[in-house]
């Protein structure tokens, strides 16, 4: 099902965010077939017809359209991150190549 690929999604990836894990390096679950034909279906208030985006993103089964805003960040490394940002400074970049 798609909210346990999520799940298992959210749980891998907060666990790179802590560890600090190159993006290259991070395995995820591959994505679930059954997931592909899914579609958003917000019901649009102008033509009343249900959305048919398939990129369904986030927890909530929506597309980016219908998903709502963001509620920032959830795990205690992301809003340490977070709260570092902007700040004069800001935080050090991973990739000092260029
Ligand atoms: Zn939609």
């Amino acid at each position: 099902m798609w909210c346990q690929h999520w799940k298992e999604f959210s749980r891998l990836h907060a666990r790179y965010e802590v560890e600090d894990v190159d993006y290259r390096l991070r395995e995820y679950p591959s994505f679930p077939e059954e997931a592909r034909s899914l579609i958003c279906g917000a019901k649009s208030k102008r033509t009343g017809q249900p959305c048919k985006r398939r990129d369904i993103s986030g927890s909530n089964g929506r597309c980016k359209f219908h998903g709502g805003a963001s509620t920032g960040p959830t795990t205690k490394a992301g809003k340490r991150k977070s709260a570092r940002n902007g700040k004069k400074g800001g935080r050090p970049r991973k990739n000092q190549s260029r």
